[in-house]
């Protein structure tokens, strides 16, 4: 298994930062492994190759000897996966693990490792509470914004939706206890390594300014490294489940499942270096098998706006959708993703991107504008709200202006000699990055980007193009002047009144620490110099993974459109509609519920009949 860096020091998503190597390797690994199906028709294009499913999904007709049989089959083997075959084991099932790649852990592996859980033990622990009204209702409301009702006994979310965050606030915190408890999981608060924040116990929800968090400290866990070995979630699961006789077998990609005369999923069809497989699954099979963004098809299809790349491995090509599709599954959420930024030039080489993200952009006097010169948001939000300002659409001028965006600094910002945990995609002083573009003055920082933008023009990845109107307005000079005067005034005020810059604790935890923060009167802005150089890096929209699917319920059973269970199926993580919807309730918002769930769903399938094969 190919180990992360050791992340116990730094932990959350600053691992993707401190393993800038680790990208550089990452990304040409990304680029060997990602196999989602070409959109891009030119050679130029940094798209996959395909590798879409080629067999039946779904077959009746059930082999006559298997080639492997066990009660519980999981698929895939990251958070989600994992959960569930240990859940399911420590309940007595006999389990197998399939995993596509060549090396196991999935996106997880190359996560932070957060896990975001309300009214866990150890906040508890640490004298915190966390009131369950309360707790719903901030899940809820960023769920579903377009719904949110406090007044409504499902807080005007359907009942279905409802169902499956009360669910996560019961459970979630049960099942880190029971995975600690059988020493699968050793989880700790994940300290704080945010701006100012030395007398907290952990760093604040990325929403704590809300009204209905009550509880913005001590939700996110990870995992612990002093008593449990590693800081990476699927490293310590793994040596877990083998150390308990879970055969965890690589290469083998779940291409289809077997169902009998009652509709029953009784096994999967399974590739394994060319060769056909059949294994059987005589209580039940549950797929982990990640999101959908590395097949651009899909991501064109479903996203509600374009983006040129994705965090996740190349193996997350949304396989489980198409077998859940053809197993009739009801879908759900599948605009919706985890929303990133990372730098354009990056994206248009390699689509899976792990470590190249751009969680909170760093420097105090930078903005980050659009093609015409106009900021489009607090620089400072948390990558899934920024990210998603990719995707506005202009009735007016009939394309998408945000649709690449230049995050642009002096040099003051370029010499800071801070290591802060989110500098990247800013490099250190001495350092070089190509995807940096610099201009003595604004002109000629202005005419670089135009060339720079030459340069990528037609080149595309995922669902996203530089197409012809990707470049920059005849007045964007003026412009940006404007905007940067603005702004000047702004950081001597100390007061972002265009778009309130470092008013949230997060915008100041993560969004601070340059050397000049503690003399600024916001620490997130200072006024840009008079002088050049000054410097760009043109930034791309992004996913961490896609987080629509087949609809679970509350025992994470996959579901019919008709609302029947699909027997035998359980599904959890990115590969089904997540309980989150719109959400990034925090970090460790995309693990804990793939934690929660898949534990959920190795309880349940271990607690199933035996099913026959007729
Ligand atoms: C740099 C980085 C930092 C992050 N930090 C955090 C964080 O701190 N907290 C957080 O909550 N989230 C974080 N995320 C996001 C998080 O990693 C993912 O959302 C999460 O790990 C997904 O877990 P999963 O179990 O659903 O799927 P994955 O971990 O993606 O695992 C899916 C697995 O299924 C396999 N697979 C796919 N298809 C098949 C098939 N047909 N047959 C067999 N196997 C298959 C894949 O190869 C893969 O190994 C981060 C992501 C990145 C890249």
């Amino acid at each position: 298994m190919s180990r992360p860096e050791d992340t116990s020091s730094v932990t959350g998503h600053i691992s993707s930062h401190v393993t800038r190597r680790r990208f550089l390797q990452s990304a040409g690994a990304g680029a060997a492994l990602a196999v989602g199906r070409p959109l891009f028709a030119s050679a130029q294009d940094a798209t996959p190759s395909a590798s879409p499913i080629a067999g039946p999904l779904v077959a009746t007709n059930l082999p006559a000897s298997w080639d492997r049989e066990v009660d519980v089959v999981v698929v895939g083997s990251g958070a989600a996966a994992f959960a569930a075959a240990v859940t399911a084991k420590q309940a007595g099932a006999d389990v197998v693990m399939l995993e596509r790649a060549a090396n196991p852990g999935g996106t997880t592996l190359i996560s932070g490792s957060e896990y975001w859980i309300p009214n866990n033990s150890k906040m508890l622990a640490a004298g915190k509470t966390d009131p369950k009204d309360w707790a719903l209702k901030y899940m809820s409301r960023l769920a579903y914004p377009q719904l949110y009702d406090p007044e409504s006994p499902t807080l005007g979310l359907s009942q279905r939706h409802y169902d499956l965050i009360d669910t996560y606030y019961d459970t979630g915190a049960k099942a880190v206890d029971d995975l600690e408890k059988w020493g699968a999981l050793i989880s700790r608060i994940q300290p704080p390594f945010g701006y100012g924040q030395e007398n907290e116990i952990s760093d604040p929800d990325y929403h704590a300014d809300l009204p209905e968090n009550k509880a913005p400290h001590g939700r996110g866990l990870n995992p612990d490294p002093d008593k449990g070995g590693s800081g990476a979630v699927p490293v310590q699961m793994q040596a877990w489940t083998d150390k308990n006789g879970i055969p965890l077998l690589t290469e083998h990609r779940v291409v289809g499942v077997f169902q009998n005369s009652r509709g029953e999923v009784v096994g999967v069809q399974v590739e394994n270096k060319g060769t056909q497989l059949a294994i059987r699954a005589k209580k039940g099979v549950v797929f982990g098998t990640g999101g959908f963004t590395q097949d651009p098809e899909k991501s064109l299809a479903y996203l509600r706006g374009p983006v040129f790349a994705s965090c996740s491995v190349g193996t997350c090509t949304g396989d489980f959708l198409d077998i859940g599709i053809a197993l009739g599954a009801e879908l759900d959420n599948m605009g919706q993703a985890w929303f990133l930024q990372c730098p354009l030039e990056m994206a248009l080489q390699a689509p899976s991107l792990p470590g190249a993200d751009v969680w909170l952009p760093w420097g105090d006097s930078m903005v980050i504008v659009n093609r015409f010169g106009d900021r489009v948001t607090t620089e400072k939000m948390v990558y899934n709200e920024r990210g998603q300002t990719h995707h506005y659409w202009s009735p007016q001028l009939r394309e998408y202006p945000n649709l690449v965006q230049f995050m642009i600094y002096d040099d003051a910002v370029a010499q800071d000699p801070a290591e802060f945990a989110f500098r990247f995609p800013i490099p250190a002083p001495g350092d070089k990055a190509d995807y940096v573009i610099s201009g003595d003055t604004w002109e000629e920082l202005a005419t670089n980007i135009d060339a720079r933008l030459d340069s990528v023009r037609g080149k595309g990845s995922i669902s996203a193009r530089v197409g012809p109107n990707v470049k920059l307005a005849d007045d964007f000079v003026d412009k940006l002047g404007q905007t940067i005067n603005r702004f000047n005034g702004y950081a001597e005020s100390g007061t972002d009144e265009q778009f309130g810059r470092g008013s949230t604790p997060i915008q100041v935890a993560w969004g601070a620490g340059t050397t000049r923060s503690p003399q600024l009167k916001n620490p997130t802005m200072a006024a840009f110099s008079g002088n050049g150089p000054y410097h760009c890096i043109m930034l791309g929209g992004m996913t961490l993974d896609t987080k629509g699917g087949p609809v679970i319920d509350t025992g994470a059973h996959v579901m019919r459109v008709n609302g029947t269970p699909i027997p035998g199926l359980y599904g959890a993580g990115n590969c089904v509609a997540s309980p989150a919807g719109q959400a990034y309730w925090s970090g460790g918002g995309t693990i804990g519920p793939a934690l929660t769930y898949g534990y959920i769903a190795g309880q349940n399938v271990a607690a199933e009949a035996e099913k026959s094969v007729d």
